[in-house]
């Protein structure tokens, strides 16, 4: 099976399909989506229907919780939170219950498992090898060795090495039979890692390889949706930036 794994949408419609078309490019079996297809950009409903409409396996972001009103947005910082206003007022009635029916964790046909922020909570951050250390304990009791994660927008794999993890370099990663990997694609709608362009991987279940993809996008037009819709600023300039 060649999975394509995307996550952090959030709404960014002309990234989501320049990343369709090039996955329809390359060749893949099914879609896997590591959570926050909503918030900062301006066109949910059509995110989650197109996504729906590719029967992409979905687990629940942190945003997308908050959109569906399964939690407050207190903890947010000033920008994510207005746009999480915006976009529950924006939201399908069908669309805000398939955000709120998304499982927190998903063991994706044995092979791996697709979580959104941490193993065990969705709104951690796994930022470095101490958290991917811990998050290698937590992937032993649901008894995985490969585990997709996103939330932090910024590519990254990790393998567990002797008492912790280090980072694998390369946009093509080979897994290894035995070892334990924690991988994540980078976003679709807002990359930060200073590089613009949206950020996805493929991975080859029968290869074992994981095989990273950037892709430009028309990042005027959604920068231009934000501004028409009265969401801040700031959220149109930091996609030119990639932060
Ligand atoms: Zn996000």
């Amino acid at each position: 099976m060649r999975y394509a794994v995307i996550s952090d949408v959030h709404s960014n419609l002309e990234a989501l399909t320049a990343f369709l078309t090039k996955a329809d490019r390359a060749g893949y079996d099914r879609i896997v989506c590591l959570g926050d297809i909503v918030g900062y950009n301006a066109n949910p409903n059509e995110c989650i229907e197109l996504l729906r409409e590719r029967e992409a396996l979905c687990v629940m972001g942190n945003h997308d919780s908050r959109a569906a009103g399964l939690e407050d947005e207190s903890a947010f910082n000033f920008h994510a939170a207005l746009a999480i206003q915006w976009t529950r007022g924006a939201l399908k009635e069908e669309n805000r219950e398939f955000l709120g029916n998304l499982p927190r964790a998903l063991q994706v046909n044995r092979k791996f498992l697709a979580v959104h922020g941490w193993v065990n909570d969705t709104d951690l951050y796994i930022l470095g090898p101490r958290d991917a250390a811990e998050n290698f304990k937590l992937m032993k009791d649901a008894r995985t060795r490969v585990c997709f994660f996103g939330h932090t927008h910024v590519p990254a794999v990790f393998t567990e090495v002797e008492g912790g993890a280090e980072l694998v370099d390369g946009e093509q990663v080979r897994l290894l039979k035995g070892a334990s990997y924690l991988i994540n694609p980078g976003s679709i709608g807002q990359p930060r890692d200073r590089d613009p362009r949206l950020s996805f991987v493929i991975y080859d279940t029968k290869k074992s390889q994981v095989k990273y993809y950037r892709v430009e996008y028309d990042i005027s037009a959604t920068a231009g949706k934000i501004l028409a819709a009265g969401l801040p600023d700031r959220l149109a300039e930091r996609l030119k930036l990639g932060w």
